[in-house]
């Protein structure tokens, strides 16, 4: 499963959605508070804000962006 961030066109309501990987393209993410199709995803992977404070310095590989794992 991996993790994705919405933001809600139409209430500004942003929500967070687990979708299995691979599987992401294709869903339709439905805004849970007033049920809007219009939602824009945000940035996808998993737990972006709290990996920068424990973990690496800024210029060298994270170890979790999924690129240079
Ligand atoms: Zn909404």
């Amino acid at each position: 499963m991996s993790r994705y961030e919405y933001e809600c066109n139409e209430c500004k309501e942003i929500f967070e959605v687990f979708l299995p990987f691979g599987d992401n393209e294709k869903a339709k993410i439905v805004c849970p508070k007033c049920k809007s199709e219009r939602t824009n995803r945000l940035f996808s992977g998993i737990n972006v804000n709290t990996k920068y404070s424990s973990k690496a310095s800024p210029n060298s590989c994270c170890g979790d962006c999924g690129h240079c794992g």
